[in-house]
């Protein structure tokens, strides 16, 4: 039994013998290219085929439950198997499955999806969110902040304003210039990037970058001022905007201390530069709040988000656009050169309509805020203690532990041992999807989650951290 009263109780699961798993590794082999996937891998291993979903669990095509603690890629907050979604999507292809919003032509629930935004985005110290682009994905919306960036200043008369800072570690999206504003070095190493004009500075992690004597709130300071450092060595009227996550995800969940936020903003309002917010993984209930920038009070003028808000269903993405931009945007603008086929696609946005009313209804945000977020950061404490474990924390409904070779001097592994991907493979086994990031675990459950499953998910993680301690020993 599902215990959460929420969630429709698990369809009939297909029998394994349903899929011929190994016909279907060999076509998958033979004929797709997988995203940061190595293929010599999937030759001789096999991908795992996932087959169904409902609530917190997947299957695979071998019939296995696994407990998916990282919400597909970071999105599926309402959790899977939600009917209304469907039925959302449904009537809409049966009504108008498909018009662009180009050349002044617009759809009923792209208007009705930007206006629901519009009014659950909240304003910071005097700053709205009135307006909205639409795109499909995160990494499509922070290439349209590129072009918003560029035409803001032009539009302002500051074209030499073309440099955009991001952070080492940070993850954009895998588009040119998404990639360009990420600080992946796996990912620059590939492709001659970052493209020109976009540079980065330190990420907050004080668990790495912390030096002895520093203090987290010291160090918070520190990292922060590394923009002023370099918008200084750039010269300030060449800047045009800083690009950060709130939490860093992909980067391994980098929460940076509670010193860091405040002194962004005091810098970026300092030299007059644009803050974009990417709030992909963050915003839509994952850190207790709709939107990520509430929750760390600061003041952006572009927010990226995409994943959540149809909790992944369908692709959608988009750009919150703040008042400074939008109203230079309109008022001076003209006609905006810029968009994408699918931009307020009608079917992605109904989906996203019926995903924010169902969130909003269960109360989710408030729920990840007051209930569950506490929760998992006491039974996350509690896993601190286990002796693989350096430091194991919490922001919302992510968290994030490291695995150490010495609890007490907080050495770390031999990067050779590959302790993360150990580990990860006994998650595998034990019916656990967690995510490792070298070795850094990290995890971003479904916001519908009980107190039951978060105790169950807990004791998973145990077992996988007592199995990869014992294949260490
Ligand atoms: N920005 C952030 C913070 C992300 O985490 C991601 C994806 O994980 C992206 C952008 C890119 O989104 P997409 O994969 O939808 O292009």
């Amino acid at each position: 039994m599902n215990p959460n009263p929420l969630i429709a109780p698990p369809a009939l699961v297909r029998r394994a013998e349903q899929h011929d798993t190994k016909a279907i590794q060999a076509l998958d082999s033979a004929h797709y290219i997988h995203p940061f996937t190595d293929h010599g891998d999937l030759a001789t291993r096999g991908s795992r085929v996932i087959t169904q979903a409902q609530g917190i669990y997947i299957w695979d095509s071998e019939g296995n439950k696994i407990l998916d603690a990282m919400s597909g890629l970071w999105c599926v907050n309402a959790g899977y198997g939600r009917k209304e979604l469907a039925e959302a999507a449904y009537q809409q292809l049966m009504t108008l499955p498909y018009y662009n919003s180009f050349f002044q032509t617009t759809n009923v629930p792209a208007v009705q999806l930007a206006a629901k935004l519009a009014a659950l985005a909240p304003e910071v110290r005097g700053r709205k969110f009135e307006h909205v682009f639409f795109s499909s994905s995160g990494s499509e919306s922070n290439d349209t902040n590129v072009r918003l960036v560029r035409r803001y200043w032009d539009l302002m008369g500051q074209p030499q304003r073309k440099t955009i800072i991001g952070r080492h570690n940070a993850y954009h999206g895998s588009t040119m210039a998404g990639a360009s504003l990420g600080g992946m070095s796996g990912m620059h190493a590939q492709g001659d990037l970052p493209i020109p004009g976009i540079v980065h500075i330190e990420q907050p992690y004080f668990f790495e970058n912390g030096r002895p004597g520093e203090s987290e709130a010291e160090f918070g300071l520190r990292a922060a001022r590394a923009l002023e450092e370099k918008i200084l060595e750039i010269g300030a009227d060449k800047v045009a905007a800083f690009i950060a996550e709130p939490v860093q995800g992909a980067g391994g969940v980098i929460i940076p201390p509670a010193t860091y936020w405040p002194e962004i903003q005091r810098i970026v309002d300092q030299y007059g530069i644009l803050l974009i917010s990417d709030e992909v993984i963050c915003a839509f209930g994952r850190l207790g709040h709709w939107f990520a920038y509430e929750k760390f009070g600061y003041r952006p003028d572009l927010v990226t988000f995409a994943k959540g808000v149809t909790s992944g269903y369908i692709p959608l993405g988009g750009v919150m656009v703040g008042d400074r931009i939008a109203k230079v945007l309109i008022d001076k603008g003209g006609e905006f050169n810029h968009g994408y086929t699918y931009s307020g696609h009608p079917v992605a946005c109904a989906v996203g309509l019926a995903n924010l009313e169902l969130m909003e209804r269960e109360d989710l945000p408030r729920k990840v805020r007051e209930e569950l977020a506490p929760y998992l950061a006491k039974r996350f404490a509690e896993i601190g203690e286990h002796p693989l474990v350096g430091l194991a924390e919490t922001c919302g409904f992510v968290a994030g532990l490291v695995l150490v070779k010495d609890k007490a001097s907080k050495a770390m592994y031999d990067p050779e041992l590959a302790v993360g991907m150990m580990c990860r493979a006994h998650c595998f086994r034990n019916g656990l999807i967690m995510r490792a990031v070298g070795d850094r675990m990290i995890i971003a459950p479904p916001l519908v989650m009980t107190r039951e499953q978060i105790d169950e998910m807990v004791a998973l993680i145990r077992r996988c951290l007592d199995d990869t301690l014992s294949e260490l020993r």
